[in-house]
């Protein structure tokens, strides 16, 4: 924290042991990786000299196209240089034929981009798993027929989730809790998520607007809830908790909103603080206490919601990159603050945070 010269070197030992320690590291190695930097590669190299982090390539990505949405939040490198400049040509193309959503030249959406990357990854991974579990099945079946030990295949019946890398790292569960306000019994229900997409509030806080989040909703009049124990529609109260925390937490400002009176979307500038290392408040009693550290924001430029540009900063080795297309550079600490977003309608700065990833630093 600026102002508190003990609390950098604290947390620089901290972050060691634990990324030493996480089960994720290589995945998060990969997911660290953004690229960036042409003739300005050799300008950061200079700048970080001796301190160059061991086996990490900063690397950047052309943009051919308004491709900023994906280059924002793309982290691959399989480089041998430690800088510069990568053109993900063939994995927009790709994207292109995969997708409809991403053919046009149109501005698209950062979010939308990581959650169909993610729902993608998840697909293949599971497509793979499956795949090799029915090889295993296939080439063990024989044995089990000559024992007589032969167990019904799951034929959809007994399917297990399979859980892939990608759940380890970004799946939390969410519990919507239903207090029946006649006979007080709590009903819950759970769901996972990959991401939780906040409504945001002007001068606010990330733990103002997940407060809101989790805040208790009346359901009355038409939104009743039916009641299992008094088998009718009842007044009741309804509550969204986080069961269990993800691993790395990604957190997504709803700066775009429809309004109504305009016919269209408008970006909200709106400042809203994003500290560095956050607490949880709105979990079960079990994570009271779980922390977080920033490690990534994608920041979208611009005062519409059509047009504009996306740029990223990615903590690396303690050190904070700002990644804008082919260009990378060094930054404070301290410039994370520049982006949290305008106090005033109307201001020069359009460069707001949009998603923020943070890793958990588990209980203390
Ligand atoms: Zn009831």
């Amino acid at each position: 924290m600026p102002g508190d010269p003990a609390s950098p070197r604290s947390r620089t030992s901290r972050t060691h042991t634990r990324l030493n320690s996480t089960p994720f590291r290589e995945e998060i190695t990969v997911l660290r990786r953004l690229g960036l930097m042409g003739a300005a590669g050799s300008k950061l190299e200079k700048a970080l000299g001796d301190q160059f982090p061991e086996g990490e390539r900063y690397l950047g990505f052309e943009n051919f196209g308004n491709t900023c949405y994906c280059n924002s939040v793309l982290q691959i490198s399989s480089q041998k240089k430690k800088t510069g400049v990568i053109a993900p040509k063939r994995f927009v193309q790709r994207l292109k034929k995969q997708n409809e959503l991403f053919w046009s030249y149109m501005h698209q959406d950062a979010h939308e981009f990581l959650n169909y990357l993610l729902n993608e990854l998840v697909e293949i991974l599971e497509k793979e798993a499956q795949a090799t579990k029915t090889d295993n099945a296939t080439s063990s079946s024989p044995e089990k027929i000559a024992n007589g030990l032969k167990v019904p295949q799951a034929n959809g019946v007994h399917k297990e989730p399979i859980v892939t890398w990608v759940h380890n790292i970004f799946q939390g569960i969410l519990t919507n809790e239903t207090r029946c306000l006649r006979c007080e019994t709590v009903t819950a229900r759970d769901e996972t998520f990959l991401d939780l997409s906040l409504d945001i509030e002007q001068n606010s806080s990330i733990t103002s607007c997940l407060k809101n989040f989790s805040s208790t909703e009346t359901l009355h009049a038409e939104d009743k809830f039916f009641c299992d124990k008094c088998c009718c529609l009842q007044e009741a109260q309804k509550r969204m908790k986080i069961k269990k925390p993800p691993h790395i937490l990604v957190i997504h400002l709803k700066r775009f909103k429809y309004i109504e009176q305009l016919g269209r979307y408008k970006k909200l500038s709106y400042r809203v603080v994003f500290p560095l290392e956050l607490k949880l408040s709105n979990t079960v009693e079990e994570y009271v206490d779980i922390e977080y550290s920033l490690f990534a924001v994608v920041v979208h430029v611009g005062s519409g919601p059509n047009h504009g540009h996306y740029v990223s900063l990615v903590k690396s080795h303690n050190h904070w990159l700002f990644f804008d297309d082919e260009s990378v550079e060094m930054i404070e600490e301290s410039a994370v603050q520049t982006f949290f977003g305008s106090s005033q309608e109307y201001s020069s700065n359009t460069d707001h945070g949009y998603i923020l990833l943070y890793e958990s630093l588990g209980t203390r």
